[in-house]
């Protein structure tokens, strides 16, 4: 098969859809790899990079021409749906339920595309969104203690504490991936740490991982306000899924909290779960709003590149070979969880939930 990777044109994306080791992957499975020039800057893989591992550059029009698949991360923009074909494959993160201009171009386009997003596993879950809340969840703390420091308007407050002087105080809202992965950076930091969730069998799970290095919460409302009064950093991190984030702490709250705490809200990308929260970007991400910091940044992964790509592509490349090796059409056959990623075939929504989102046909 022809695999296709152009360059992401999306502002302010710098991941892209293979890395060189996952080119070198697909050659020695005997596919054809084709990279727009400069399409790996972003994560630092040259050109070189790439041709050394057996893939070719070429422009943008040459790999959406030659292409059987196209990979890419992020939904094409209108000038990339523009250039898609009946007789291709689109494998990247689509998000098309909200996004109808989007669907109408894949359905115009007659492509088959599979979106990251929906294609699950057989132990449960979104194998191909896990790894960006991974990243996410490990950098909320990361951003949480840079915003903690004074001239960022924080406390003052190190994290970690020093002897005989008490670590900052962490609350986590929301156990599943992202919390899980902040606890066990702000372990790993010495933070006093505890997690909320609305889920005993997360609870229970949560404190068989960490032990007491975590404390559990049932959250409560009058519990979440009781632990919010004294936190140094309170991370967002609930999904209810298919649904906006329920807005957990309101204006009101922030009057009872630290003056120089930190909120980090990681389900901004959901319309976050703080009532104060408005999405911000790398390039300006916090604010402070009844003296409280405010990181609301919607593309967290973005800013580590590197990282995030590699993380993807241990996720989506086991798919994407399946679908090469086999052809498209018997890889969905073959493959109920892949198949669940199937969003638009033939000019058709194959999605239900993008279909009912958006009053099409299914
Ligand atoms: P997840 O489904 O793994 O975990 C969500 C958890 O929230 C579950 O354990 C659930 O029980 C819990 N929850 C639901 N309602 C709650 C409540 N009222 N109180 C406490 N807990 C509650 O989801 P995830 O992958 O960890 O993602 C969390 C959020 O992070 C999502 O909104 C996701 O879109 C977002 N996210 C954002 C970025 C970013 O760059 N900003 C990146 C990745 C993920």
């Amino acid at each position: 098969m022809r695999i296709g990777c152009p360059k992401e044109i999306k502002n302010h994306e710098y991941r892209v859809g293979l890395t060189p080791e996952s080119a070198a992957e697909l050659v020695a499975h005997g596919h054809s790899v084709t990279m727009e020039t400069g399409a790996g800057d972003g994560i630092g893989a040259s050109d070189d990079a790439y041709i050394a591992a057996g893939a070719t550059i070429a422009s943008v029009d040459e790999v959406f021409e030659t292409a059987d698949i196209i990979v890419k991360v992020k939904e094409p923009q209108e000038v990339e749906r523009k250039r898609m074909r009946a007789d291709q494959t689109l494998y990247t993160y689509l998000h098309l339920a909200p996004d109808a201009p989007q669907t109408n171009d894949l359905i115009a386009s007659g492509a088959t595309c599979i979106a990251y997003e929906t294609v699950t596993s057989a132990r449960g879950g979104l194998p191909l969104l896990k790894p960006m809340s991974q990243v996410a969840g490990r950098m909320s703390v990361q951003a949480g203690a840079a915003a903690l420091e004074k001239a960022k308007g924080g406390r003052g407050v190190l994290l970690g504490g020093v002897p005989g002087v008490a670590p900052g105080k962490i609350v986590i809202i929301g156990g599943g991936v992202v919390g899980r992965n902040a606890a066990q950076m702000a372990v790993g930091l010495g933070a006093d740490v505890t997690i909320l969730d609305r889920s005993n069998d997360v609870l229970e799970s949560i404190d068989q991982q960490f032990g007491g290095a975590v404390k559990t919460v049932y959250s409560s409302q009058s519990l979440l306000e009781a632990a919010i009064k004294d936190a140094d950093v309170v991370v967002g991190a609930v999904l209810i899924p298919g649904a906006a984030a329920p807005k957990l702490v309101t204006r009101e709250m922030l009057k009872t909290m630290q003056p120089g705490a930190v909120l980090v809200d990681v389900a901004i990308d959901q319309g976050g779960c703080f009532e104060t929260s408005r999405a911000t970007t790398h390039a300006d991400p916090i604010y402070i709003e009844e003296g409280i910091v405010h990181y609301c940044v919607a593309n967290m992964p973005g800013a580590v590149a590197r990282t995030s790509t590699y993380a993807l592509n241990n996720a989506t490349l086991p798919h994407l070979l399946q679908l090469a090796d086999l052809g498209v059409a018997e890889a969905l056959r073959r493959d109920p969880h892949l198949l669940n990623g199937l969003n638009v075939a033939k000019g058709v929504v194959t999605c239900e939930p993008v279909a009912v989102a958006q009053n099409l046909p299914y």
